[in-house]
């Protein structure tokens, strides 16, 4: 009787916690995706003799170019026009060896340790602005001896061989793109996977990178799952992007292109250009613009002819509302990603945060305001009642869960918490945060000189975001009301 009533105790005791501890984002998370920084850390201090050098729980990346330069960094021609530079051979990438230790462990690591994964690889800096940086981003395509893709599994990321290795500069948190693809990928189907790591160039220490998952089909259909047959000039779904145009990329001429409804050029990203005649070219043109044409109808929400059956309609939702509450406002017009599955609907997939919650260059971002609803897609969608609606019931519902600040302020306590002591030799290689990336945000004042500062301008920014959006979402409706005038004159819509 004793035990039972004991019991009975520590069940209630149990339930009580449950009901009033305080919810965290990890109460929300609906995937199995690792979240990198919920893994557990080393309490005791490192007693390895082996120690001296680097030693940290996150993985390392060395990379070795035998003494080459890494080309892709930006100069100006003789006309003064910026141009990338390139491997003394003309090549655009140059041939390395990348060895990573601590691949997927929870363990204290040392640089002189043998690597978990090994793999030659082709590498060049990656970005727009960014590549005038200090610290360079990096492409990597991992290859075999004969030079051929080697898809390999990275940090517990599915295998693949196009990878990004992007070292957070001018967002001084380092935490924007880690933070927001781990968000995007509990609310939709893909956004891409990231691991905070260390990295050594040529033997020397490099600090902070995330070894991000480029966005792709995918040979081996991880990722977004598209699939083509190259030979027989098939495809089943085809991955897009919005950008600036890159020297020597065509543009895909589709619809809303050449009728000048954006300044911005769409590219095939997959399949790629290897992969692609100019029958397979024309008919993803053919296709995409007729989804276009659809969307850019007057009869485009009519569910027999209209858009509804042609999209995700939940991917379209949630990629509007991460990039609405991160104001990230490259979203629709640079780095815009759009795909067709193999089900052949569309969805959208979120790239690049580094700019979000007001880490823009140019100008100061208020808190108030939408943009997404001015944007390509967007801007006909958002005159579907049915779309806005979905937008706000799908808002409110997420900023009572994962994106309640509460959730949003401890995902950037515990991740800045992992983080700390990278960060901290990271600052030992690069300078204080002062130094780094100095001057780069207008105006002047906007550049933050700690890393105490950057998070308080995070959270004072997704606050003030949040807040607003709480207040103001309902007035999308805006977008989708009928006119006053119709009301009177119309019988029948
Ligand atoms: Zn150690």
């Amino acid at each position: 009787m004793k035990y039972k009533i004991i019991g009975f105790i520590c069940c209630f005791a149990v339930i009580l916690i449950a009901v009033f501890a305080p919810l965290s984002y990890k109460d929300y998370r609906k995937t199995e995706r690792i979240h990198q920084h919920e893994q557990e850390i080393p309490q005791e201090p490192c007693t390895d003799p082996a120690d001296g050098g680097l030693c940290t729980y996150l993985p390392i990346v060395k990379i070795d170019t035998d003494g080459m330069e890494i080309p892709g960094r930006p100069i100006k021609d003789d006309g003064n026009n910026r141009i990338y530079t390139r491997a003394t051979d003309g090549e655009t990438t140059i041939a390395a060896q990348m060895d990573i230790i601590g691949n997927d462990s929870k363990e204290y690591h040392h640089a002189n340790e043998t690597a978990d994964v090994s793999s030659e690889i082709r590498i060049r800096m990656r970005g727009n602005s960014s590549r005038t940086f200090d610290k360079p981003s990096y492409a990597i395509r991992l290859v075999d001896k004969k030079g051929e893709n080697n898809p390999l599994s990275i940090m517990g990321m599915d295998a693949h061989h196009e990878w990004v290795l992007y070292g957070p500069w001018l967002d001084k948190t380092a935490i924007r793109n880690y933070m927001f693809y781990n968000l995007a990928g509990e609310m939709m189907s893909y956004a891409p996977n990231v691991r905070f790591c260390e990295v050594i160039l040529n033997g020397e220490y490099e600090g902070l990178y995330v070894m991000t998952e480029m966005i792709t089909g995918g040979k081996d259909g991880a990722r977004l799952g598209l699939r083509v047959n190259a030979k027989r000039s098939a495809f089943s779904g085809y991955l897009l992007r919005l950008d600036h145009q890159h020297a020597g990329e065509e543009a895909l001429n589709s619809f809303t292109t050449y009728t000048y409804k954006t300044p911005f050029l769409l590219q095939i990203e997959y399949p790629g250009s290897r992969n692609r005649d100019a029958r397979l070219t024309e008919e993803i043109r053919q296709d995409f613009s007729n989804f276009e044409k659809t969307l850019y109808s007057y009869d485009y929400d009519r569910e027999k002819h209209g858009y509804t059956s042609m999209i995700d309609v939940d991917s379209f939702v949630d990629y509007f509302i991460i990039n609405e509450l991160s104001s990230n406002a490259d979203a629709g017009n640079y780095s815009t990603y759009i795909y067709k599955g193999t089900d052949n609907l569309y969805r959208m997939c979120v790239w690049d945060f580094n700019n979000a919650c007001n880490n823009y260059f140019e100008e100061e971002l208020p808190y108030t305001g939408f943009f997404l609803n001015n944007r390509l897609w967007f801007e006909m969608l958002i005159k579907d009642e049915d779309f806005t609606e979905r937008i706000i019931q799908r808002y409110h519902s997420l900023r009572k869960g994962l994106l309640s600040e509460e959730s949003l302020y401890r995902y950037i306590d515990e991740t800045l918490d992992f983080i700390a002591p990278a960060l901290a030799r990271n600052d030992a290689r690069w300078g204080s945060v002062e130094q780094q990336a100095k001057g780069l945000l207008v105006p002047v004042s906007r550049n933050l000189d700690s890393r105490s500062a950057a998070e308080g301008q995070l959270k004072g920014y997704l606050r003030n975001r949040g807040k607003w959006l709480d207040e103001n979402i309902e007035t999308l409706r805006q977008y989708s009301a009928s006119s006053r005038v119709k009301q009177y004159n119309e019988v029948n819509d």
